[in-house]
């Protein structure tokens, strides 16, 4: 069980810094977890870190930054090879944002976030000066559009790629994925849950999609979890 987090188990806040789960999610996801032997898993676009602050206590098999940082269930890491978010391309994203208030900057391990949740109006000019960095940055990375975030990420991994790697690795191999996530950066995995014959599931507005289900939205996810696993502890 793949799950992403932000817009599938947890609602969007106005600053991500405000989103926290709340204790009968993270009790859900235990049983869960437990009843199938341990294979949940968060992929998230969130770091590894922010991921663990959102879930405290508790601490799941996770790939965060969109699977820049893979930890596995036992704990060990398996990242792959890092690509760094050059310094003074940081630098100038700052100096974006304390020109324009209501934008919120995320530091990501290889790349940044650039959030206008809170000013919506300024989408285009996020989107340009995004397009612009990129440019500077060079074609290692890459840009994508999220739901009132632009966000330059390495090309080097995706959360297809962290749900592959996961596929590898016990308790996972050789059974049959389920992802759902709700946003274009959860396309990837849905793609590879299909080629591993597995059940892709879109949360939210319905649009173009490789996904074969959909939940309308997180209460649904969350009903749909509980209703599948907690009867089964
Ligand atoms: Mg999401």
């Amino acid at each position: 069980m793949f799950l992403d987090v932000d817009g599938t188990l947890l609602d969007f806040r106005e600053h991500p810094g405000d989103v926290i789960a709340d204790h009968s999610l993270i009790d859900m996801l235990g049983h869960s977890s437990k009843a199938m032997s341990g294979a949940l898993c968060l992929i998230s676009g969130r770091s590894l870190e922010d991921v663990d602050r959102v879930f405290t206590p508790a601490i799941f098999p996770t790939a965060g930054a969109h699977g820049a940082e893979i930890r596995l269930p036992d704990g060990r890491r398996a990242d792959p090879p890092e690509v760094p978010f050059p310094e003074s391309a940081f630098e100038k994203l700052v100096a974006f944002v304390d020109a324009h208030p209501g934008l919120v900057l995320e530091k990501k391990h290889g790349g940044a976030s650039l959030h206008y949740r809170r000013a919506p109006q300024l989408a285009d000019a996020c989107r340009q000066r995004m397009h612009e960095m990129l440019s500077e940055v060079g074609d290692r990375f890459r840009l994508i559009a999220g739901k009132l975030v632009f966000e330059i990420t390495p090309n080097t991994h995706d959360k297809g790629k962290a749900i592959a790697t996961f596929m590898t690795y016990e308790p996972f191999e050789g059974r049959r994925p389920v992802f759902i996530g709700d946003d274009i950066t959860d396309e990837d995995g849905f793609r590879i849950v299909n080629e591993h014959g597995g059940v892709s599931v879109l949360v939210g507005e319905r649009r173009e999609t490789e996904a074969r289900f959909y939940l309308p939205n997180v209460a649904a996810v969350r009903t749909w979890l509980r209703s599948s696993f907690i009867a089964q502890v």
